[in-house]
């Protein structure tokens, strides 16, 4: 009997206008940062290329600016001369020559901008630039028109298969169809035609220039989550204007930037808007494509098969797991690499003006850089001590490059820390990192040791070439009088269920863990939000009723009344430095956790100096004021340190071990710099 094909729905092939697409998948457009890099089309190129080998159907490139007051910054890409046209050939004709399609997207960032010429509908300021724009008179709006569809023409003479046109996420296009930001008067302004005028221009004159042959893709704000956002009607007579004007498909954005509500982090549930894009669908002849937070085929194949949409846009996902497509199609979903949505080393390396990369995947955005490192000399014997991230990435990516691996851990199980983030509610994608690092072992036939605590005498005489110490860190014990009081409760004890809190917890130290732990004490709720309009799926409507999110379609921007559960715990996070803690958390999703866990009544104490924790509870001075948190719990989180005494018994014994991970510098451990660090070091072998 012959095995039924893997996820139906996703991999069949689709038509978009004249373009026949291989499968459903879409590899959503990124800001990259790798066009400021020398060699940059080059770069891109391998980049995307790798995409099309694994077998993504359609890629949408980052945002280049048509004209200068488009650009994301003065450094921001531009398409606006043939010159700059034939320097980006390279990347097409990679994406070709792999069997894939590619289209370029034309993005104006308008208000966002941080340029000094900027430009938008009307004068209103983004309330996350504080930059004013100035208003485009009404013959520079025709004109930028103009730049639209010189922009689209010159990405086919690159020779890109067509073009997407950025109206999402709040930038210039979305300034305009908006009441929140278009106070004007002249025919780009007032009625919703009005509004919408310049997004039906642009996509009726490319179609004009370009003809039939172009992809043309349209990406539509569908939920705005901004107050004076568009309601679904208006969305979805935009995409009908849109669709009539001459696209061939039309893709989907949630939630400008300046939104206060989550819609990539790892916080937000799986596919959370597919409800939003299903009713554009329901109002549409040509394609639609819904994106957010969809991140395994089991869901892509889903959505497809449910109607809701008719592709799938994943652009993380593709930065995880370059051969995503090839795996699912070859049954081994259990083999992708799957992106966790932490942000870390794609948007907050990008907030930080560094080149796009992936913490699962350290290749990422540097296929040039991992190309050029030497190939393994002859098969090498290895051991690994320690199956936490690093020791993890580090025996896989030894074995992969042919390797005899032997991976030692003290533990029953493999994943050490990320054992316990897995715990924390939001975090549950770490359970898929494990997945695919234990599935990663067998495949690449590691010889693992659970329960094994190799004596350095061991190691010393097993004739390995090299022997990388990989033993992770220790929770620092501070030097509080009554430490060991039962109330104190460390936080690996908390996470792995050993211990139990009691309603009333101090939490001592405010990093990401001691965050991390508070989010996991107030998420047993007295009583679960009711949802205004159920979708009937059980994870998505509490998040939806949490952050204020409304599925009605009347909902000027799809917003509605936050109404956050009551947890079951009070929490109070200290830590000993004066400054407002959640500093260290990530850039583009610490706001989210911190406002989330503001709404569940977390209190935070800066400036403590902590005396001693009895039976009152936990003794301590703020800003030199005695206090005494009259609490059940006091959880410690303040930090690690190194644990990597074999490494210094088996210097005693000759043999000059690696060090990488926690073991290496436990200070700003983290799963991106092990996995890194791991990943790096193998390839030196
Ligand atoms: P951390 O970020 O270094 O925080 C340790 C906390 O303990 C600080 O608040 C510190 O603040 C306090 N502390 C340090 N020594 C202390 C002492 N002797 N007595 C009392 N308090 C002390 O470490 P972590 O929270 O364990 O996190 C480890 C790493 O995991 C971090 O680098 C982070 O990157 C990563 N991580 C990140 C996230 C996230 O971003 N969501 C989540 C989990 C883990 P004071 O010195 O001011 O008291
Ligand atoms: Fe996903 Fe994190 Fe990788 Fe970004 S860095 S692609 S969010 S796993």
């Amino acid at each position: 009997m012959s095995t039924p094909p893997a996820f139906p729905a996703l991999l069949a092939p689709i038509r978009l206008g004249a373009h026949a697409v291989r499968n459903r998948t879409l590899m959503g457009s990124m800001h990259t940062g790798i066009e400021r890099l020398d060699r940059s089309a080059e770069r891109l190129a391998a980049f995307y290329a790798e995409r099309a080998r694994g077998g993504a159907g359609l890629i949408v490139t980052g945002g280049f600016a048509m004209n200068a007051e488009a650009k994301l910054d003065d450094h921001g890409p531009t398409l606006i001369t043939e010159d700059e046209a034939d320097a980006l050939r390279p990347i097409p004709q990679a994406v070709h020559a792999a069997g894939g399609k590619i289209i370029l997207q034309v993005l104006h960032t308008g208000r966002y901008g941080k340029t000094s010429g900027l430009v938008g509908a009307s004068s209103i300021p983004s309330p996350i630039n504080r930059r004013v724009p100035r208003p485009l008179e009404t013959a520079e709006v025709w004109r930028t028109i103009d730049d639209y569809v010189r922009c689209a023409e010159l990405a086919m003479r690159a020779g890109f298969d067509g073009v997407e046109i950025m109206g999402s996420e709040g930038y210039f296009l979305n300034q305009f169809t908006t009441r929140r930001c278009n106070d004007r008067s002249d025919e780009f302004g007032g009625s919703v035609e009005n509004r919408h005028r310049i997004v039906v221009e642009i996509v009726r004159r490319t179609r004009e220039r370009l003809g039939p042959e172009a992809l043309i893709m349209y990406r539509i704000s569908a939920l705005d989550l901004v107050e004076g956002g568009a309601p679904a009607d208006e969305v979805i007579a935009l995409a009908r204007a849109v669709e009539a004007a001459g696209a061939d498909v039309i893709n989907t954005g949630f939630g400008w930037h300046e939104a206060r509500i989550p819609t990539i982090a790892y916080l937000v549930p799986r596919a959370a808007f597919r409800f939003a894009a299903a009713r554009i669908k329901r109002a549409l002849k040509i394609p639609l494509i819904v994106s957010n937070r969809i991140n395994t085929p089991e869901v892509a194949d889903e959505i497809i098969a449910s109607g809701d949409a008719d592709m799938v846009s994943m652009a993380r996902p593709f930065l995880a797991d370059a051969a995503f497509v090839n795996k699912a199609a070859a049954g081994r979903p259990d083999a992708i690499n799957t992106c966790i949505a932490c942000n870390q080393a794609c948007l907050d390396f990008i907030f930080t003006h560094q080149p796009t990369s992936c913490l699962v995947n350290p290749r990422a955005g540097r296929e040039l850089e991992f190309d050029e490192m030497p190939a393994p000399r002859a098969r090498r014997r290895v051991a690994v001590v320690g199956a936490g991230a690093a020791g993890l990435a580090c025996a896989i990516t030894a074995a992969q490059r042919g390797h005899e691996v032997a991976l030692y851990e003290a533990g029953a199980e493999v994943g050490g820390q990320l054992n316990l983030a897995r715990q924390v509610p939001g975090k549950e994608e770490f359970h898929e990192m494990l997945r695919y690092f234990r599935t990663g072992l067998a495949d690449a036939r590691v010889a693992l040791h659970l329960n094994r605590r190799p004596a350095a005498a061991d190691l010393a005489k097993g004739s390995f070439d090299h022997v990388v110490v990989a033993t992770g860190v220790r929770a620092r014990v501070p030097a509080i009088a009554g430490i060991d009081h039962p109330k104190v409760v460390s936080y690996a004890d908390l996470l792995a269920g050993r211990r139990q809190a009691g309603r009333r917890v101090a939490v001592i130290g405010a990093g990401g863990i001691g965050f991390d732990v508070a989010e996991y004490l107030l998420h047993e709720a007295e009583e679960a939000p009711a949802p205004a309009e159920s979708l009937t799926n059980t994870s998505v409507d509490p998040f939806l009723a949490e952050w204020g999110v409304s599925t009605a379609r009347a909902a000027p921007g799809g917003l509605g009344e936050a109404r956050p559960p009551r947890p079951l715990r009070s929490v109070t996070l200290l830590q000993r430095k004066p400054e407002k803690p959640g500093r260290t958390l990530g850039l583009s999703t610490g706001w989210a956790l911190r406002a989330r866990l503001e709404q569940r009544g977390l209190q935070t104490l800066s400036g403590c100096s902590y005396e001693r924790v009895d039976d009152a509870g936990l003794h301590l001075r703020v800003g030199g004021e005695a206090r005494v948190l009259d609490v059940d719990t006091v959880v410690i989180c303040a930090g690690q340190e190194s644990d990597n005494a074999l490494a210094d018994e088996l210097r005693g014994l000759g043999v000059a071990p690696a060090l990488i991970g926690g073991a290496e510098r436990a200070g700003e451990l983290d799963a991106l710099r092990a996995i890194d660090q791991g990943t790096r070091l193998a390839m030196t072998f």
